[in-house]
């Protein structure tokens, strides 16, 4: 028994060295990485840009503490507010420190404008928003919760998508609203664009923020820098991380002006945005803002959905149905194969992918990736696909 907690049950895979869209075993195998450190690893692994920044960064200073001014926080902040909605940024180190930071701007905003009795966060069925005790509480996952009682309180879940039902749930307490412009890790679902709309009109309507969690979905995944830019909606607080560090742990906070109320004192960090991570964090921008890029990422993003239909359409008896955006994916299995074993089957034919909730299996490579890796993972998922069917003709 090692010493390390059991909080993971990993697949029996050690990987020693990544390049590019590429990890190797130490014994020389090949895998096409389309897990990408669920949705970190945006530009690969060993991007050339990236591991300079951080070596040149590592002989010159890791560390100081948000005691000192970090030039390269005030740069990576004033580059992420010209390419986004925002005005404000706070960094930090994950996506959970980014939610619960977000949190407490939805109740000191609204303490600050006479509202002290609203402090309650209306969020989504099978969301996902971290591992704290906040972040599970906004979540609302029975399998999450289960044995960490008393949940936080605080926090409502309505079903995704559903207007009418959000609007009912909004009471005299309610905050703000929060919402994953596309679930990750709760089965790839895409949020529609009258629904993101429809989500700002309430906001106004009542005075709640806006909040949406772009951790997973930001960052460039669906081919605009936020997904939330596809419904032409204004947000007024966004969670991001992940791909922000492109594996550099880091994440931040994004504020509209109105928003930005934490003041001296207010909240703190004693890692984030320390000058490792902002050199890694501007290097990651630098690739993404490049022209052409989130076009790039779109386009790359219509071969994978048409690949994934076309796997649907050829194994109706494993496949239910594709679908997401962009470089975040997803497909359903048939209740007839469980993904984990699916995912287990793929990992044995050379790739790596994600599972998600309602038994999907989940496509996050890095955004780099051209058609050649589309048609690579393609045919291994035809591969795994056509054993099935085998052995579900055997079977019957
Ligand atoms: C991964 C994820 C989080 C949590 O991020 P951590 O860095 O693991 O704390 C929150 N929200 C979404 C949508 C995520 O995908």
């Amino acid at each position: 028994m090692s010493a390390l907690m059991p909080t993971y049950a990993p697949a029996d895979l050690a990987f020693v060295k990544g390049e590019g869209v590429y990890l190797y075993t130490a014994d020389g195998r090949r895998f096409l990485d389309f897990c990408a450190g669920i949705a970190v690893s945006c530009m690969g692994h060993a991007h050339p840009h990236l591991v300079e920044a951080l070596k040149s960064q590592a002989e010159k200073l890791w560390h100081v503490s948000n005691l000192y001014v970090i030039p390269g926080q005030i740069e990576l902040a004033e580059r992420l507010a010209a390419a986004s909605f925002a005005d404000r940024v706070f960094f930090s180190n994950s996506g959970a420190e980014a939610l619960e930071g977000s949190f407490k701007i939805a109740r000191k905003y609204q303490q600050d404008n006479g509202h002290p009795e609203r402090f309650r966060v209306i969020g989504c069925e099978s969301a996902f928003h971290g591992r704290t005790l906040a972040t599970i509480a906004a979540g609302g996952q029975e399998k999450h919760l289960e044995g960490f009682g008393p949940v936080v309180d605080g926090f409502d879940q309505v079903a995704f998508g559903n207007l009418n039902e959000m609007r009912a749930a909004i009471t005299d307490e309610t905050a703000a609203i929060l919402v994953e412009p596309v679930q990750g890790e709760g089965g790839l679902r895409v949020a529609s664009v009258e629904y993101l709309q429809g989500l700002r009109a309430v906001c106004d309507e009542f005075g709640l923020l806006l909040m949406f969690d772009e951790v997973q979905c930001g960052m460039g995944r669906t081919g605009k820098l936020f997904a939330h830019e596809w419904a032409d909606v204004i947000p007024d607080v966004v969670a991001v991380a992940k791909g922000i560090g492109g594996g550099f742990p880091l994440g931040a906070i994004l504020t509209t002006e109105a928003a930005s109320v934490l003041r001296v004192g207010n909240h703190g960090t004693t890692y984030g945005g320390n000058p490792l991570a902002m050199a890694v964090g501007g290097a990651v921008l630098d690739e993404l803002l490049k022209d052409g890029f989130f076009d790039h990422v779109a386009s790359i993003g219509e071969k994978l959905t048409a690949g994934l239909d076309g796997l649907v359409r050829k194994f109706p008896s494993v496949f239910v149905e594709s679908r997401g955006k962009g470089l975040m994916q997803g497909i359903k299995l048939t209740d007839r194969i469980v993904n984990r074993d699916f995912k287990a089957d793929l990992e044995d034919a050379g790739l790596l992918i994600a599972p998600a909730g309602d038994n999907v299996l989940r496509l996050l490579p890095p955004l780099i990736i051209d058609e050649s890796h589309v048609a690579e993972a393609i045919q291994k998922f035809k591969t795994v696909a056509e054993r099935h069917v085998s052995a579900q003709i055997k079977e019957s």
